[in-house]
């Protein structure tokens, strides 16, 4: 009788524990990844479990509440979009969405009141790819992912299009002696435009090609080869946003309405003043021109109609320190430049004629990879900030030349900043130039 009562005093005690709250959340991070820390006001413990459907990873903390923070927490990052706060029956659930199929763990914890998630950096750093500088490294962007399918053919979209010719030509520009190549995805998942250098930055990439399809009326077909534009940029990103309003087209900027939004709402100034700015290594805007042509031209061996080299504020390409071109492969819907990429022959030609582009421009040109922009690799030093507290009229571009250092860096060194929505108050991180 007496072990009965004792278990119902047990009993009685674990429902009376007080529920650990949720106090804070912050993420930092490094050049292995992105930690998410919870800090709750008691202790607490954690399990982690993986659901497919929805890549997300569920991080369960038994006896506890979040009475402060409710619902979605945007982290808005290249590695993580955000996480959800949940309450299931006394528990709480933290659902984090990673934006890519890296790995997600649980650390150890700090200490009986912290948990931390840690979000896997899957792309491999300039060290890792690249030890003894002997490598000229090419980053292949495919377009578009995830909820973003760019253009729509009749049999296939953009997205499994473009991916299928960047895996293709990263195994052709493998075989060449003295390249490597690294894909921004290798899955379907969605990545911000802005975020796709900081992936060209981290492997130290002397080259990056975007690789699209476009759309138009049935009967257009053919390739086109664009390189940025920093002249009269205002009015090449307004008539091409109004081109992204009435069609589902190639636009510049993906097609995820968010996006286009946000860009049309900025200032027109501003944009200008950024991609005057991002474009004052006049040596890359050259370079990426002679690049232009040189892929141009070596396209004309698939038999493919050369609709020309253009000029275009892609915001893709407006960040980039090193040569940068997007290439509009053909038209997804024409039914011959269709049928033509989701054959091998077709996959083959292009890839084969692009990377052989790529090497003749590389052997003819003196690409050094961009000077490193951030993270640093494990057991470096820490690069050194500054913390500026953002003014009225402060743009991205002005701060940038303000401080001596590069517009791209800034992004680089803010994870999540946004380049169009700052605001007077708010702290971001400005590289110390230590070289
Ligand atoms: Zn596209």
């Amino acid at each position: 009788m007496s072990s009965v009562l004792q278990f119902i005093f047990l009993l009685l005690c674990c429902l009376n524990l007080e529920a650990a709250n949720l106090e804070s959340f912050s993420t930092s991070e490094d050049v292995r990844g992105l930690t998410l820390e919870l800090v709750f006001d008691a202790s607490v413990k954690a399990s982690i479990s993986y659901q497919s459907k929805g890549n997300v990873h569920i991080i369960r903390v038994p006896n506890a509440k979040s009475p402060k923070f409710k619902g979605r927490q945007e982290l808005d990052h290249l590695l993580a979009i955000s996480f959800h706060i949940k309450p299931v029956s006394g528990a709480l659930e933290f659902w984090f969405y990673p934006r890519g199929f890296f790995g997600v763990s649980l650390l150890p914890q700090l200490d009986s009141q912290t948990i931390r998630i840690h979000a896997k950096n899957g792309y491999p750093t300039r060290e890792e790819i690249n030890p003894d500088g002997r490598y000229q490294v090419v980053c292949i962007d495919p377009g578009h992912g995830g909820h973003d399918p760019g253009a729509p053919g009749s049999k296939s979209v953009e997205k499994q299009v473009v991916l299928a010719m960047a895996r293709q030509l990263r195994s052709e520009i493998n075989k060449l002696p003295g390249m490597k190549a690294v894909l921004t995805r290798d899955a379907d998942y969605k990545i911000k435009l802005e975020d796709r250098p900081k992936i060209s930055d981290r492997v130290g990439a002397s080259l990056f090609v975007s690789l699209h399809m476009n759309s138009s009326l049935p009967q257009v077909r053919g390739y086109e080869v664009f390189y940025l534009s920093e002249k009269g940029a205002t009015q090449t990103l307004e008539a091409r946003l109004g081109e992204a309003h009435s069609q589902a087209s190639e636009t510049l900027v993906s097609s995820d309405s968010q996006e286009t939004n946000t860009i049309a709402t900025n200032s027109s100034e501003s944009i200008l003043q950024q991609i005057i700015f991002d474009m004052q290594q006049v040596e890359t805007l050259n370079s990426s021109a002679v690049l232009a042509n040189v892929l141009a031209d070596h396209l004309k061996e698939t038999g493919r109609r050369n609709r020309g080299v253009r000029r275009a504020a892609f915001v893709v390409l407006k960040t980039i320190d090193t040569p940068s071109v997007l290439i509009e492969m053909g038209y997804i819907t024409n039914k011959d430049d269709e049928a033509f990429f989701t054959s091998e022959e077709g996959k083959n030609r292009v890839t084969l004629a692009l990377a052989k582009g790529i090497q003749s421009f590389l052997s003819k040109n003196d690409i050094k990879p961009a000077k490193k922009l951030s993270g640093n690799p494990a057991g470096a030093v820490e690069p050194a900030y500054a913390v500026y507290t953002v003014q009225s009229g402060d743009t991205l571009g002005n701060l940038a030349i303000r401080h001596g250092v590069r517009y791209s860096s800034i992004l680089a060194a803010n994870a999540g900043l946004h380049p169009d929505k700052l605001f007077v108050g708010q702290k971001i991180r400005i590289p110390v130039l230590n070289e």
